[in-house]
């Protein structure tokens, strides 16, 4: 075999007298290269700048809030359940009394932990979820310098209370990218 490629080597055609000159090789390379002068910069800076997302990309999880700014979590595991990464962690309590304002049901996640470097973003737990409590948005996890920085808990998840900061609650409804409950 290695004869044969040698003997192909011997054999290549004799170089003519205008790729002898290398000039119309360097013509051709500077025609490709100035091409590419005036068609459209494909890099992004970002953060300045974002590239928008498919409707349907699955991101970082939120956890959702009703119009009086309940939690609409109440730790029932089905997410936990349905999530094949075993990427969530929940503690159920009881409602206690005196924040009934900030409960919906009787039980509520005293704590609720999302493990970004095991989610695989498959949307399970959202579909699982009977309470419409968990979304996936359209951003993606935070670049981090150390693993527990990508255990996402409540203060991470839960969005912002709608009768306290309306802004910022219609800010996190809108990185979801569809109509939500
Ligand atoms: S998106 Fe999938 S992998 Fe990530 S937490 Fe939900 S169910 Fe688990
Ligand atoms: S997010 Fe939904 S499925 Fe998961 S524990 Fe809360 S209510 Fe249940």
């Amino acid at each position: 075999m290695q004869l044969t490629n040698r003997k192909k080597e011997l054999d290549r055609k004799p170089m003519n007298f205008w790729e002898r000159l290398y000039l119309p090789a360097i013509l051709k390379g500077m025609a490709i290269t100035f091409s590419h002068i005036f068609k459209k910069n494909p890099t992004i800076n970002y953060p300045e700048e974002k590239r928008p997302f498919s409707a349907v990309f699955r991101g970082v999880q939120i956890l959702n809030r009703d119009e009086e700014g309940r939690e609409r979590c109440t730790a029932c595991g089905l997410c936990a359940v349905a999530c094949p990464a075993e990427a969530i962690t929940m503690e159920a309590a009881e409602r206690q009394s005196g924040e009934e304002h900030l409960y919906r049901e009787e039980k509520y996640a005293a704590k609720y932990e999302i493990n970004m470097l095991r989610c695989i973003f498959c949307g399970l737990c959202e579909e699982a979820c009977p309470k419409d409590a968990i979304y996936l948005t359209q951003t993606f996890a935070k670049a981090n310098y150390a693993r527990k920085g990508f255990i996402y808990d409540k203060d991470d998840l839960l969005i912002p209370n709608p009768v306290t900061d309306p802004e910022g609650y219609n800010k996190a409804k809108g990185k979801i990218g569809k109509e939500i409950k």
